[in-house]
């Protein structure tokens, strides 16, 4: 079955650690990274980044991700649109797009948002946790605000760039601004449901159907404290998540966000990336028809990429 999954920290992790993809280390790793799938890897600016060395960091991260495409051109390689992540997938291999996690990585420059497109980015998590110069993010509150003027920019810029908004993260303020601003659909990469695990990093019921009823999907993330408030989870919490977001928003609104690489902690039954394909039989299980379970698995993320990217 197609996989395809919004959002891993490998990038960050091996950069951070010195390792390399071949090391059987981290959750993620050439061992268990196979297609046919998509995958999303994210440049995520580290906040020890943020004064002065964002773009610089940025501009590492975007360099290993091109050096990983070139080394194992038989397991991976560089997709930028619906057309070609279909191409590389029909191949078996994994077809390997690139986000920025953090708009401290334009440094306050609509120009190098068209440079990081150049580059092969299709994706920008706008916010991490902190205020930044185009939005909120969550660790802010509501007091935080929302959109700046630059943040307005960015996101039209990036609609008419054909780039995914991404408003994991976000503060309400932002994340209902951008929803004013953004023309396309966009994406919650890595967030899940409130109802469900009440953290400030997951949506609420209104968000989850505000993004569901403008054609965006929402990736569940495996972090233990965004599944469970005692953060003692398992697979079968991830499934919820999924069942939970299928019935608020619907079958199309469903995907997944690992968070894998980003994350210390991993759900008992979930603890690599070789796991995602467990959850076919454990949605399955569930009594989800295969045609769901392929939107959520894949498609749904596919279809997003087509509708913005292509
Ligand atoms: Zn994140």
């Amino acid at each position: 079955m197609f996989i395809f999954d919004a959002h891993v920290d490998t990038l960050w992790r091996l950069l951070e650690s010195g390792a390399r993809l071949d090391d059987a280390q981290g959750h993620v790793n050439l061992a268990n990274l196979r297609g046919p799938g998509a995958q999303f890897f994210a440049a995520f600016v580290d906040p020890k980044y943020y004064h002065g060395l964002a773009m610089h960091r940025t501009m590492e991260m975007i360099d290993l991700f091109w050096h990983l495409v070139d080394t194992y051109p038989e397991v991976l390689s560089f997709a930028g649109s619906a057309a070609e992540i279909k191409q590389v997938s029909s191949q078996g291999r994994l077809a390997c797009l690139l986000a920025i996690e953090g708009g401290e990585a334009l440094e306050g420059s609509l120009a190098a948002l068209g440079v990081y497109y150049r580059l092969g980015v299709r994706l920008i998590t706008l916010t991490w946790n902190h205020r930044n110069a185009l939005a909120a993010g969550q660790w802010e509150g509501p007091e935080g605000g929302g959109l700046s003027k630059f943040g307005r920019d960015v996101v039209e810029e990036m609609n008419r760039l054909g780039m995914l908004v991404d408003v994991s993260h976000l503060n309400e303020p932002s994340f209902w601004d951008v929803l004013a601003v953004s023309r396309d659909p966009v994406l919650a990469s890595h967030s899940n449901a409130k109802a469900l695990c009440d953290h400030p990093r997951n949506l609420t019921d209104e968000q989850i159907r505000a993004v569901a009823d403008r054609g965006g999907v929402i990736g569940v993330n495996f972090c233990p404290a965004f599944l469970r408030t005692d953060c003692r989870a398992t697979v079968e919490h991830v499934v919820e998540q999924i069942a939970y977001l299928i019935n608020v928003g619907g079958e199309d609104c469903a995907a997944l966000g690992s968070d894998f690489d980003g994350i210390t902690e991993v759900p008992t039954g979930m603890e690599h990336y070789g796991r995602l394909r467990d959850l076919v039989g454990l949605l399955e299980q569930q009594g989800l028809r295969t045609s769901v379970i392929e939107k959520v698995l894949g498609t749904n993320l596919l279809r997003l990429c087509s509708e913005v990217l292509d």
